[in-house]
């Protein structure tokens, strides 16, 4: 097994030791996004933090199953379709799309399940129709509300407690502000011109809210492990899911909840609404390196705030040509015939360092920190005495589960992709050298340093890499 597993759980308060309800098997539900335009980086570090926590408990031996919904009905996606002059499904099928083209660029792995709010209306009346049922609803108009007071343990995941002057107050909008605990709409009445479903609550459609508590119950199971969002969607969001899921069920609704903090900007946070935001896309567009972006937001731990800044994505870039030449480099030496430089202890304790990082509530800064340290030994040892082959493959089997989470390893290090026609032409110029063939081997060494490309003569033979970037 891969050491302890702990997080810290904002319900609680405090750091928790990882049991899920089920041996063996951990049930999360990441809240997703909505589909009305490209998601920015803000929201991609909280996927990040996602990503690496589906991975984390999948190296801690967990089969997983996660499930994302996309929020493809609320204000923002009804008023993009009408803008665009297209049906609530063809809008937002457009955006799911480059959703999924924004997760591959980015590694970032698939869950399991990736449910449509609208595909699941039925479910949501019917979680309705219980809540009806306890006496947690009342209607006014032809919409349906919840009505906190009959709660009372409201406010229990964020700490806002439903104020006496608000008490039967009520919002229709999905998103309020802190401190303002309200009765929240659960159906909506239906507008002209608005999408809306014939139920038998009448015609309308679902409040947002409702919609992550029906499809995470119907995917999950009434009760399950883990819930995840950033902390904007501590309130209201996730404490009106609470409401609903144990209003209708009687039963604990999810064990552990984890927040991510938000990725800012000069001190605030990156939203759309601010006008302050970069979409994947728009750092794409200015020639910025995808698995750097990577690196740089699952870099901080997630509940610390990550400032973006393009220093920050500088140095990210820097780190992972670090990482990009110490494999290369290791992969083109040949396995040491001597005693090695490098002890079968340093690549031991570095797992157990690595794992008990990440099991640390997802401590990936520790985590990266522990590798660097690695790879700095191992190019000690190159430089040196080399490594031996069992130490090689222990050396190799950490580098690979380091990268079954972190995923931050450029491509094709040991030869695939632009790098084999490098390894090609190493390889050419060491041949042309053999033969004394000189005015050939300079010219390779010429032509591959006009492409940031540095060649090392060791005892070992030619190793080449990228010259880090000023
Ligand atoms: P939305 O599409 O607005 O529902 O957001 C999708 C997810 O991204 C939600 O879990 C949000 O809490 C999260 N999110 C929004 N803004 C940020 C930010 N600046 N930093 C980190 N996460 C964010
Ligand atoms: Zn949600």
């Amino acid at each position: 097994m891969a050491g302890k597993l702990q997080f810290y759980n904002t319900l609680s308060r405090k750091l928790e030791v990882f049991e899920p309800l089920e041996e063996g098997h951990a049930r999360m539900y990441t809240c997703g996004p909505t589909v009305y335009d490209f998601v920015h980086i803000g929201n991609l570090r909280t996927f990040l933090f996602e990503d690496i926590l589906r991975r984390t408990l999948k190296l801690h031996g967990y089969r997983v199953t996660q499930v994302m919904n996309l929020t493809d009905v609320d204000d923002k996606t009804i008023r993009g379709a009408l803008a665009a002059g297209v049906s609530l499904r063809e809008y937002t099928d457009r955006y799911i799309e480059a959703f999924f083209e924004d997760l591959d660029t980015l590694r970032v792995e698939r869950a399991e399940h990736y449910p449509r709010a609208t595909d699941y209306i039925p479910q949501m009346v019917a979680l309705i129709r219980r809540l009806e049922a306890r006496g947690h609803t009342y209607r006014s108009g032809d919409s349906i509300y919840y009505r906190i007071s009959t709660f009372p343990e409201y406010g229990k995941l964020s700490g806002v407690r439903p104020e006496a002057n608000l008490a039967g107050a009520r919002v229709d909008s999905d998103e309020y502000e802190k401190e303002d605990a309200r009765d929240f709409v659960l159906w909506k009445a239906a507008k002209p011109g608005e999408p809306a479903w014939d139920t038998e609550l009448g015609r309308g459609r679902p409040g947002w809210h409702l919609e992550c508590s029906a499809m995470s119950m119907e995917l999950l199971g009434e009760s399950f492990d883990i819930h995840t969002g950033a902390v904007d969607n501590i309130f209201p969001h996730h404490e009106n899911e609470i409401a609903q899921s144990e209003g209708a069920t009687g039963k604990p609704f999810v064990r552990y909840w984890l927040h991510a903090e938000h990725l800012i900007v000069e001190g605030e946070k990156m939203a759309k609404s601010r006008g302050n935001f970069f979409t994947l896309r728009d750092l794409l567009e200015r020639g910025h390196d995808p698995l750097v972006i990577r690196y740089l937001l699952v870099s901080v731990p997630y509940r610390q705030k990550l400032n973006f800044t393009f220093d920050g994505l500088h140095a990210a870039g820097q780190a992972v040509e670090r990482i990009g030449n110490t494999l290369r480099r290791l992969a083109n030496t040949p396995a040491a015939t001597g005693d090695g430089d490098l002890p079968p202890d340093t690549v031991g304790a570095f797992r157990e360092d690595f794992r008990a990082a990440l099991g640390d509530d997802l401590n990936t800064a520790r985590a990266l920190g522990v590798l660097h340290t690695l790879l700095r030994a191992v190019n000690t040892a190159l430089d040196g005495g080399g490594i031996t082959e069992p130490v090689r493959t222990e050396l190799d089997a950490a580098l690979a589960e380091v990268n079954g989470v972190l995923d931050v390893f450029p491509a094709g290090e040991s030869g695939e992709d632009g790098n084999a026609e490098i390894g090609r032409l190493v390889a050419e110029r060491e041949a042309a050298r053999k033969s004394r063939d000189f005015a050939r081997a300079d010219a390779i060494r010429d032509e591959l340093a006009a492409r940031g490309i540095v060649l090392e003569d060791t005892p070992h033979g030619t190793v080449w890499h990228r010259r880090a970037r000023s």
